[in-house]
């Protein structure tokens, strides 16, 4: 399981990170605006988000994580006593908040329900237009015809719908489809992309260009 920690305590993030790790595979984050960059890029399974943060704050990362569509489950982490920080981070679409300080028998219990609701969720289609994806399944469909895409086709097609309207940099998608054994290059992306645009030209979604930047997954 992915999951994003965002927390600037160190000495917190370190016991909650020693905690985790020989579970999940776990990526910290001490900044609200990169936590913001990071979850507009990136896949977690789950996200436990302090609320006071620099930059950006707690509240404000996870009003854009939901604007962006995601149902990611979210737990907020909150000092005691602070029932306004609360009430703002559960109006902001968390799912459970978490006291500070952290009783870590408690933590590990939530995870394991809020990664469990979240699996129910992947079989969510995400929906863009008549174009939909499914995560758990990993199948496009257009309407109620399937796709007939291949791997690399599917992690484009995810990473685009994911972050739909918006650009997707083309270096983003190069690292993201790389393996330590095999580099995708700019070259390759656009190979992918070129037989993507044929495949989900049967849709009301295209795939738009930014000249020497990346890609845009739009409705027509
Ligand atoms: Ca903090």
């Amino acid at each position: 399981m992915r999951i994003l920690l965002v927390e600037d305590d160190p000495v917190l993030a370190m016991s909650l990170m020693h905690m985790m790790q020989p579970h999940h595979s776990v990526t910290h984050e001490e900044n609200g605006q990169r936590a913001d960059y990071l979850l507009s890029t990136s896949q977690f399974e789950l996200i436990i988000l302090d609320m006071g943060l620099p930059d950006m704050d707690g509240s404000e990362v996870l009003r854009r994580l939901r604007q962006r569509g995601s149902n990611t489950p979210v737990m907020i982490l909150t000092a005691r006593g602070k029932l306004e920080e609360r009430i703002q981070g559960l109006d902001s679409g968390a799912d459970y908040y978490l006291a500070k300080p952290v009783n870590l028998t408690e933590l590990e219990a939530r995870i394991r329900a809020l990664l469990r609701r979240g699996q129910s969720l992947a079989s969510i289609p995400i929906m863009l237009g008549n174009l939909s994806f499914n995560k758990e399944s990993r199948c496009a469909f257009v309407e109620d015809v399937r796709l007939d895409l291949s791997i690399r086709e599917l992690q484009i097609l995810e990473i685009l719908i994911l972050s739909a309207d918006k650009l997707v940099n083309r270096e983003l998608l190069c690292e993201r489809l790389s393996e330590p054994e095999k580099v995708i290059t700019h070259n390759a992306i656009g190979v992918y992309m070129h037989r993507l645009r044929k495949k989900i030209q049967i849709s009301h979604v295209t795939i738009r260009t930014v000249s020497g930047k990346g890609y845009v997954l739009e409705k027509i």
